[in-house]
């Protein structure tokens, strides 16, 4: 086996260490994201809460109101058995009338406040169910996340000592050049064809061309210093 071959060894199991770091890295961030999905139903249910605690408020003050008027029609009509004239019971009467009249109309203003309510109330369970079922499946996700990251640690610690096995077979000059250029967006060892490193896509000259086919020699790019084969 050849330095070439054990370097492409070398380098696939860092081009897989290095998708599976990224991989990790990645899984708080889509945990967080989950949780912000939640929290968009949190807020619903919350709003929904709110919006039908207001309307309970608003019927409470018009009962309220109802009730006040009904005493003071009650009164009224407790004072209208002492009047002796019909003029002044008649004024009365109408008095009463117009108190009886806002009453009817408190009364229509509740019955609308009511069915907004009874419709709150059904919104309020709607959005608290969605809530409960998104919290289900997030916590499900957050659990394949986490077993996904367990799975990820195994991986790397079994990959990360086999790179190094490989590593070990590699002469240390070429493996310092390769350690030196490789990063975790780029390979240090790359094709040479027709003449073109496939690194950086330029032309490398002649004599390199000429070395990189003799038996087990490793060049470089004169552009680039990448390993070229
Ligand atoms: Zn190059």
């Amino acid at each position: 086996v050849d330095t070439i071959e054990r370097l492409l060894i070398v380098q696939e199991r860092d081009t897989r260490i290095a998708r599976l770091e990224r991989e990790i890295k990645d899984i708080p961030a889509r945990k967080k994201q989950e949780e912000s999905r939640l929290k968009e139903h949190q807020d619903a249910v919350a709003k929904a809460q709110t919006e039908l605690t207001a309307k309970r408020a608003e019927i409470k003050e018009l009962e309220l109101e109802s009730v006040s008027r009904q005493e003071k029609i009650a009164k009224l009509r407790q004072q209208q058995l002492e009047i002796k004239t019909n003029k002044e019971f008649k004024a009365m009467e109408a008095e009463i009338k117009g108190v009886e009249t806002e009453l009817t109309k408190l009364e229509d203003q509740e019955l609308v406040l009511m069915e907004d309510a009874e419709t709150g109330k059904r919104v309020l369970t709607e959005k608290k169910k969605a809530l409960q079922e998104e919290e289900e499946a997030v916590l499900t996700h957050a659990r394949t996340l986490d077993e996904r990251a367990a799975e990820i640690e195994v991986e790397l610690k079994s990959l990360q000592e086999r790179r190094e096995a490989a590593a070990a077979e590699v002469d240390p000059q070429y493996l310092a050049s390769y350690e030196k250029v490789h990063g975790s967006k780029h390979n240090a060892l790359v094709a040479l064809e027709e003449g073109v490193c496939r690194g950086c896509h330029m032309q490398v000259p002649p004599y390199v061309v000429h070395e990189s086919k003799g038996r087990n020699s490793v060049v470089y790019c004169s552009h680039c210093g990448r390993l070229l084969y």
